[in-house]
């Protein structure tokens, strides 16, 4: 052939096309196999129609393509038996990966006769002579090999491939081989329609959807190699090198569906080869780390070595805790950029300097090492660490966890590795509040690729020296041997709490003995029969009570897994030690042993759960020792948990659930037995609570501010800056007084509200607080010391002085010093407008502090100095302080902007919107003024009125914003002001009052549910097009979805371990429906809007979730609803309330507004509202 290639190429088409459709008339098949099998039929349809000459350019093509599949196992001719047990057998060329049998004509081929999912295989065993039978669910084919051993190696590889994994009975939906789009498709030539699945990079073709269940199909397509052209209103070719399919739709509107998808899977085709070549690019990653194989196609990816296949089943066989194995060709979900970049970066050659640094050469891999070999290799490697480069702090965990926090900020990936894999902790803490764990501190300080590496090793278990493990013996070890006797005085054993003063009288002297796990009381040392004993295993909680709380000095109640309270007591104090020792002892596992050594006041087992592991619960360690409980969750190490740090304390589902939300997790602690459960919830709300008057016994935040100076603060900020006196001006004493009381009981609880809160109330509880603090902020040591470097004349040494007296004072002072004096200096920035500058603040703040008469003005230049000197003194990162300043000019702006754009309080500024009820029409018109301050349930209930429509119960009456453009609408919550809304409108929105249905089912949905947050699949589509792929993404994908208090956020799928986006919850606004335009799966779709403010340019997304049900898409609004509004979704005594308390309109020029009557009497009105209004969305199904 001389053609040039180009020519040659460009022709293919065209000629191919026209031979195809004259060789494949029905009459003209010659089909070797049974006639009337379809998919025999298809088969020689494909095959005998075209394939292309194996020249050139082709010759390339091919290799290409066959490096995209699974690498084949095993391949070789074998003789086929034909359907239905005819006699001749056909010569086929058999080929076998991990995942499908195929076989083709010859070896020729590029699209099979059959493929076989091996999944599916439900047995292979050798039959007769020289055969074997392959036997899926509702097949069984017949294959001849030459010889004993050929075939003896089919039934091998073919169990090997098999074996272990359960048979699919059907393709089941949601699994990972979920197809991305199917249906029937006409093939052009052939009598029937083929079952086609777009799935990933490939297109399956089955004789049927029977078929495609049943794993059994005709052949695959490649998309690596495909090209999709739509050539008439219904049809459209999927061209590959080696033929062109020419499909037809049953419509327009499929045909575009199927071309959208198979050029999708082409854009998945293409993603996935890339990763391979991109990893290869580093020389040494295309050789095995572990035998030096060629062009290894597969990773483990958190000990970032790139391996071959036979290396990689080893490492399967380490387990996922050890080793992450993922393939380079088929997983692209989990190769990120980087992660890529990781491996690039590391290399085998860089990252075998530390895992292989000391190989005995006797002991090294070859590609061609056998199976032993190779086990034995990856073993001592990867779960021993046999031949690490051991790290110089090896050994020394806190120097490792150290040098780890220190690493992670800078880019030496290698070392990260290095000590991690030397047994850094890659979840310690870093001792700092904003970024508590190595992973934030790599994203805080932008190292993207150490967060990577961090993010694939959190749960790694780290390679351990000796084999069989010390670790694990300790861990199952029996419980240590304990005992001790003695006399201690005991009541009778109680079913209930023991709240009252139990005098000695009620006490009885008893021997007591703790032998062999079992605790046992006597009536007397002499008797041998004991009057009761507990099996330590039996014992859940012990808690030792406070001196003198009953009869005898020191007591302690243990507590029985069959609810029974035992009371002891003693009047030594050396007895009652030994015993809570002996006794914690006793029941407390090796693994949480450490909690022995604490000076506990209650301490025993607990079930929990926590982190997005919810579904099952586990038993957890306790120990509650002052305000920090200390626990041993499932196999991890102990931890801590500042109770006066947590953002959030509560006991949820009628008791049953204690929940402790602490920045970035949430534990709950279930109530399984309602004894020692009470008991823990009491001692640890208590625990929770302020401890007295000094400045650390109060609630503190993460970053160790008190609650109370934290919300005030917070609250100036937001709503006081330019209030004139600011600090200066008194506030009601009556409700200052008030407002401390409460930030006294539970600081936590306390939420300062513009309009509720006045800020002059607040800014003197701030001062109350200080000014009546024990201690005072400066410490009562130091105070004085403190006011004599105000004293200093050189300005430098003054400013060294406080440096230096900044850095003795305890933790808590200084994080609440800190705070409080950055807080000023920016109060006096904004001193034009608040008139509080320098020396006014100083003169009020000075003997604030410092808790003088302020008879003379030392601690007012104390504080002043503070504030003057505040970048110097408190080393402050200038830049932070100006973007602090920056956003504080921002929330002023937007408060000037607001006033008057909507000035509540003046009558001018009304505004006259037209309102719907129930149904847009003109007859449904209402005409309602409203003010800046208007919400929308006062808004519903104004137009409610007007028509005299009683609210009944259970009717949720709610005011919908509505958009007939995007076919969408949205709920106002009952607390939105409906005046912004209005502002924001597009000609084509409107309001709308009618009822929410679904409120009912969604206030019962959350009220079943322990926190507000959800997780799921929904598809997921966007209308912008991904930049620099050149694909369009207009199409709808499945996605995993976690939403919780922060964030919304998406993953490819539901074990990824990064999300692809993360959405603030809070900035999204969540409308009901989706345009039909965009062809969502299910009517049950949410518009997702995003607003975000990006350098002043406000940004606008919008996106679209597509749910499977109904009840999903409910449950996911209920639960974007409920974190947007604290729970608050609906008001609690409904809407009466409102109607009550709402200020009547008195502006007379509308309140005459003639108002149309509703046609129909209310009755009618009635049914026909509930019939349309069942489906909230029927607004939409008929809209064109
Ligand atoms: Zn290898």
């Amino acid at each position: 052939m001389k053609t040039p290639d180009r020519d040659m190429s460009l022709q293919v088409p065209r000629v191919t096309k026209g031979r195809y459709s004259s060789l494949c008339s029905d009459d003209e098949l010659l089909d070797d196999d049974e006639p009337t099998l379809w998919q025999d039929e298809v088969l020689s349809n494909l095959q005998g129609s075209v394939y292309l000459p194996k020249s050139g350019r082709l010759a390339q093509a091919t290799k290409e393509d066959s490096s995209q599949l699974a690498a084949i196992i095993k391949m070789g001719w074998l003789d086929k038996n034909p359907p239905q047990g005819a006699l001749y057998y056909q010569r086929r060329w058999v080929k076998l990966d991990v995942d499908y049998l195929r076989y083709f004509d010859n070896d020729k081929e590029v699209y099979s006769k059959g493929i076989i999912s091996t999944a599916f295989i439900t047995n292979v065993s050798s039959v007769g002579e020289l055969k074997f039978e392959v036997v899926t669910n509702n097949r069984t084919f017949i294959f001849r090999a030459e010889n004993e051993a050929e075939r003896n190696d089919w039934v091998t590889v073919l169990q090997d491939c098999t074996r272990g994994r359960k048979p699919r009975n059907t393709m089941s939906p949601g699994s990972p081989l979920a197809p991305d789009f199917q249906g029937n498709l006409e093939l052009r030539g052939l009598r029937s329609k083929l079952y086609t699945v777009v799935a990933l990079d490939k297109v399956f073709l089955y004789k049927n959807v029977e078929d495609y269940r049943l794993g059994v199909g005709i052949t695959s397509i490649e998309m690596n190699v495909g090209n999709v052209k739509e050539t008439d209103r219904r049809t459209f070719d999927l061209t590959t090198p080696y033929r062109i399919f020419s499909f037809i739709a049953e419509s327009e509107q499929l045909r575009e569906q199927w071309v959208e998808a198979m050029r999708d899977a082409i854009g998945e085709a293409l993603s996935n080869s890339e990763v391979a070549d991109q990893i290869w690019m580093e020389p040494s990653n295309s050789l095995c780390a572990d035998c030096g194989a060629s062009k290894p196609e597969w990773a483990a990816i958190n000990l970032c070595v790139v391996v071959c296949k036979r290396c990689a089943g080893e490492h399967r066989g380490l387990g996922p805790s050890i080793s992450k194995v993922r393939s380079l060709k088929m997983d692209r979900k989990v190769w990120t950029e980087e992660l890529i970049q990781v491996f690039l970066l590391l290399g085998n050659e860089r990252v075998n300097s530390f895992w292989a640094a000391n190989i005995p050469p006797s002991e090294a891999l070859t590609p061609s090492s056998c199976s032993d070999e190779r086990r034995r290799f990856i073993t001592h490697k990867y779960r021993q660490g046999k031949y690490r480069k051991y790290h110089p702090l090896y050994g020394n965990q806190r120097e490792l966890n150290n040098a780890l926090c220190i690493n992670v900020q800078g880019s030496d990936v290698l070392e990260t590795l290095s000590l991690i894999f030397c047994g850094a902790d890659v979840n310690c803490s870093t001792g700092m509040a904003s970024w508590p764990s190595p992973l934030s501190l790599a994203n805080a300080h932008s190292q993207p690729l150490q967060a990577e590496l961090i993010s694939h090793n959190l749960n790694t278990e780290l390679p351990r020296s000796e084999v069989g493990g010390d670790m694990e013996a300790l861990h199952y070890s029996p419980q240590p041997c304990v005992s001790y006797n003695g006399f201690l005085f005991k009541t009778a054993s109680m079913a209930r709490a023991i709240t009252e003063h139990k005098s000695r009288e009620e006490f009885s002297r008893r021997w007591c003995t703790l032998n062999d796990g079992t605790f046992s009381y006597y009536e007397s040392d002499k008797n041998s029969n004991p009057n009761g004993s507990l099996k330590a295993t039996e014992i859940v909680c012990l808690a030792v009570d406070v001196h003198e709380k009953h009869g005898y000095d020191h007591t302690f109640e243990l507590c029985s897994e069959s609810e029974r309270l035992y009371l002891f007591g003693t009047d030594d104090p050396d007895s009652h030690k030994e015993w809570v020792k002996s006794i914690a002892k006793s029941f407390i596992p090796a693994s949480a042993e450490p909690l022995l050594r604490l000076g506990f006041e209650r301490i025993g087992r607990l079930k929990c759960k926590d982190g997005l592991n919810l579904q099952t619960s586990k038993v957890g360690w306790f120990a509650l020792v002052s305000s920090t409980l200390h626990a041993y969750l499932g196999d991890n190490q102990g931890e801590e948990i500042h109770l006066r740090k947590l953002n959030e304390l509560s006991i949820q589902q009628d008791n049953e659930v204690l929940v402790l939300v602490e920045k970035g997790r949430t534990l709950y602690i279930e109530g399984e037995r309602k004894l020692d459960f009470a008991g823990w919830c009491s001692a640890i709300q208590a625990a929770a609570g302020r401890g007295g008057d000094t400045l650390s016994q109060q609630q503190l935040t993460e970053t160790d501010i008190p609650v109370i100076v934290h919300s005030c603060i917070g609250y100036i900020t937001q709503c006081g800056l330019t209030s004139e006196g600011i600090y200066r001006k008194s506030g009601v004493n009556s409700r200052v007084a008030a407002l401390c009381e409460k930030f006294c009981c539970d600081a936590r609880s306390v939420r300062l509200r513009e309009g509720e809160h006045q800020v002059d109330d607040v800014s003197n509880t701030l001062k109350r607080f200080f000014r009546e603090l024990e201690e005072g902020l400066f410490t009562s040591k130091d105070a004085s010391t403190w006011l004599n470097a105000a004293a200093i004349q050189d300005e430098s040494m003054k400013i060294s002085q406080y440096q230096l007296l900044f850095k003795r004072l305890p933790r808590v002072n200084k994080a609440t010093l800190q705070a409080l004096i950055n807080h000023l200096y920016c109060v006096q920035r904004f001193s034009e407008l608040n008139q509080m500058n320098l020396h006014n603040l100083a003169i009020v703040f000075g003997p604030t502090l410092f808790q003088t008469d302020g008879k003379d003005y030392t601690a007012g230049r104390a504080v002043e100095d503070l504030i003057q000197f505040y970048t110097l003194i408190f080393e402050v990162d200038e830049q932070q302080l100006k973007k602090q300043l920056e956003e504080i000019t921002v929330i002023i702006q937007v408060r000037e902007k607001l006033n008057t754009k909507f000035p509540s309080t003046e009558p001018g500024g009304h505004f006259i919107c037209t309102v719907y009820l129930e149904e847009k029409k003109d007859t449904a018109e209402q005409h309602v003024k409203i003010p800046g301050s208007m919400t929308a349930a006062e808004l519903t209930c104004e137009v409610l009125d007007r028509r005299n429509i009683t609210v009944k119960d259970k009717e949720y009456w709610s005011c919908w914003e509505v958009s007939e453009k995007e076919e969408m609408e949205r709920p106002l919550h009952y607390q939105e002001r409906v005046l912004p809304i209005l502002h924001a409108f597009g000609t084509d929105s409107n309001l709308l009052i009618k009822k929410h249905l679904a409120m009912d089912m969604m206030i019962l949905y959350l009220a079943s549910k322990v926190d507000a947050s959800k997780h799921g699949n929904m598809k997921f589509r966007e209308e912008r097009s991904i930049l620099g792929l050149g694909l369009s993404s207009g199409s709808f994908h499945d996605r995993y979805f976690i939403l919780n208090s922060n964030s919304l956020r998406m993953y490819k799928e539901i074990r990824s371990n990064r999300a692809e986006r993360e959405w603030p919850v809070k900035n999204l606004k969540v409308y009901l429906g989706i345009k039909k335009k965009l062809r969502p799966f299910t009517c049950w779709g949410l518009t997702v809007v995003y607003e975000c403010k990006k350098q002043e340019k406000s940004e606008k997304q919008q996106w679209y979730l597509c749910c499977d049900t109904q009840s999903e898409m409910r449950e996911w609004y209920a639960t974007f609803l409920s974190i947007q509004y604290d729970g608050d979704v609906w008001p609690q005594d409904g809407l009466k309330q409102t109607r009550v308390n709402r200020v009547m309109p008195t502006d007379t020029r509308h309140g005459n507004v003639s108002l149309i009557p509703l046609r129909g009497s209310e009755n009618e009105m009635r049914n026909s509202v509930a019939a349309f209004s069942q489906d909230p969305l029927a607004l939409f199904r008929d809209v064109r």
